[in-house]
């Protein structure tokens, strides 16, 4: 399952910076998630917690912000939102679309104790 492996590879991340800052506990995780990053946030809710179980992120709250996709025409200079990478522009039907958000995938935060 693709999320199950993104949700172990995050525990193993946030595990290890909370092992180096000597917490005892994760008890918080937040995400910044982009809507074409290819990850979908309610998968990973729900694969979180066994990713999580038997590290420092066991029983952590996964706060996720999704950021919608947003993309820019090369031509016209039109912003619109995006559902998928490849679009044209809904002003003059360009092809030159730059993606200017929506890709992103990072650990914001983590809260430990
Ligand atoms: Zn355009």
């Amino acid at each position: 399952m693709h999320e199950m492996s993104i949700a172990l590879s995050i525990v193993d991340a946030v595990d290890a910076q909370a092992r180096v800052e000597g917490a005892g506990r994760i008890s918080r995780v937040e995400l910044v998630i982009g809507r074409l990053a290819g990850i979908e946030p309610e998968s990973l809710r729900f694969c979180f917690p066994a990713a999580a179980t038997g590290t420092l992120a066991e029983g952590a709250e996964l706060d996720i912000e999704e950021i919608a996709a947003v993309a820019v025409c090369g031509a016209c200079g039109f912003r619109f939102s995006v559902t998928f990478p490849v679009a044209e522009c809904p002003e003059c039907r360009s092809l030159r679309i730059s993606v200017v958000s929506g890709e992103e995938f990072v650990i914001r935060s983590i809260t430990i104790e």
